[in-house]
């Protein structure tokens, strides 16, 4: 048996990679982990926290705003300190950081400082050094892609936004997913005149339809300026920041043109190649049901090898991986209803099929919409609404999709997802009684499908 350094050295500490070296350690490990920046990976840096931080930041304009329906009076007009929010969240982030550091200390974990690459199977190179191990797992995350247009030089990514300096009056945001939105609902809030430029005719490609016409006519409401049907084809340094010139010719001034175009695993430097490891044909690590690489003792997971760009398939991707490796033995994720939420004003939160796929899946379905003014808008005075979808399959009766926009929605779906991994059926959903006044009460008291 040849001997090794460790059981496991896993490169990349994000959100997959710190969480299969800990519970990995927990189960008697002895493992390694590289990490070249801070610990935390997109998720904790320049993803999902420091993004969720900022839209509560852009929640108060709304409830300002609204407060005076309800009494409030305000001495002056609420002032926003972008650069002490900035140092806010600097410090969380920091603080998380050391979170992360501790975690992984406190389980036994190796932490090695340094940019990592494969030399073969069993070994790792940080700075000179090189470590073996009996397996290792790339979790490398990835990272924001841009497409090749002219001036892109003048653009920023996502990891970008939480540092801007100064504060962007006018944003241009390009893309029409998860982090364009996002992005877009945000400076949105927070007092910037937001212009979204998207290819398409609607918003948020692989969400429910009516979904996505409901989201982008709310967005519209709350001032952003949405533009669909529309690319931009090249981006210039104007004498007041960039200026982005349309498909039709038009041209738009902006202080900040943000490129939400997609992200791309993070592969380069690796030594993937030398090692032997096969991409597939997004670039991403080909990976089997296991996790495994095409070189046996090499795994993957999260960003740089799946398709679902979320950080808890990526937790759960690990522990898959720890489980097989070092604790209960080999079990499947299962990748049907994943709910997700975008962090939209109004949010997003939606779990299962969309009402296109649900057809395509599962044959004839009843589908049930409500779109409604929620309580707290008949006295805020603002005209935001809020939108629910089930959809059915008739054979059986089961919820197989649920979509929301409103208030919240990621806290809602949350818990109606573990109803419908368990099967739920409409009839179920209607014999739940809600709980009053509440949005989330509706999604147990639609009783008529919609016609056709
Ligand atoms: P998405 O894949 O969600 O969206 C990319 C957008 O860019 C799409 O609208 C796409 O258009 C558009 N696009 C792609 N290429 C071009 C191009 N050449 N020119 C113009 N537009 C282009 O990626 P994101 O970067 O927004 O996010 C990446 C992933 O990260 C998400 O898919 C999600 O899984 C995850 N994420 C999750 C969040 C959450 O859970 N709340 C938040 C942020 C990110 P088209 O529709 O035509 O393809």
């Amino acid at each position: 048996m040849p001997t090794f350094d460790f059981d496991l050295f896993v490169i990349g500490g994000g959100s997959g990679g710190v969480r299969a070296a800990r519970m990995a350690a927990q189960q008697g490990a002895r493992v390694g982990l590289a990490e070249a920046a801070e610990l935390g990976g997109t998720c904790v840096n320049v993803g999902c926290i420091p993004k969720k931080l900022y839209s509560y930041a852009a929640g108060y304009a709304e409830s300002f705003e609204e407060s005076a329906g309800y009494g409030w009076k305000l001495p002056e007009a609420p002032q926003f300190d972008w650069a002490y929010l900035k140092t806010q969240r600097a410090k969380e982030i920091t603080r998380l950081n050391g979170v992360y550091a501790s975690l992984l200390k406190n389980s036994g974990v190796t932490l090695v400082t340094g940019w990592a690459q494969l030399a073969d199977g069993h070994t790792v190179e940080v700075d000179g050094k090189r470590h073996t191990a009996r397996h290792l797992l790339v979790a490398t995350g990835g990272t924001p892609f841009v497409p090749e247009i002219p001036g892109r030089e003048h653009i920023v990514t996502s990891d970008a936004m939480f540092d801007l300096s100064p504060f962007p009056k006018r944003l241009l945001v390009v893309g029409g997913g998860y982090i364009a939105c996002e992005f877009a609902s945000i400076f949105n809030g927070l007092g910037a005149k937001v212009t979204q430029l998207h290819r398409r005719a609607h918003l948020l490609t692989g969400f429910d339809d009516d979904l996505r016409q409901f989201v982008a006519h709310e967005m519209g409401k709350a001032g952003v300026d949405v533009r669909l049907n529309i690319e931009a084809t090249s981006i210039a340094r104007g004498p007041n920041g960039p200026v982005v010139t349309l498909a039709r010719g038009q041209q738009i001034d902006a202080d900040t043109v943000l490129f939400a175009t997609g992200r791309v695993p993070n592969t380069q430097g690796l030594g993937l190649e030398a090692a032997g490891v096969a991409l597939d044909e997004r670039g991403a690590i080909a990976v089997d049901a296991n996790y495994r690489s095409s070189v046996p003792s090499i795994y993957a997971v999260g960003d740089v090898s799946t398709r679902v760009q979320l950080t808890p398939v990526a937790l759960a991707e690990a522990m898959v991986v720890v489980d097989a490796l070092f604790g209960q033995g080999k079990r499947a994720l299962d990748y049907e209803f994943i709910p997700t939420a975008v962090f939209t004003h109004p949010n997003i939160g939606t779990c299962g099929y969309t009402e296109i796929d649900a057809r395509a899946r599962f044959g004839e379905v009843a589908v049930f919409s409500s779109e409604f003014k929620s309580l707290r808008h008949t006295l805020s005075g603002r005209g935001e609404r809020t939108f629910m979808k089930l959809v059915v399959q008739k054979a059986t009766d089961r919820v197989v999709g649920l979509h929301m926009v409103g208030a919240d929605a990621g806290e809602i779906v949350q818990g109606f997802a573990v109803a419908m991994r368990a099967g739920a059926t409409k009839a179920l959903f209607d014999s739940t009684v809600g709980i009053h006044p509440t949005a989330a009460e509706e999604f147990v008291t639609m009783r008529e499908p919609m016609p056709g």
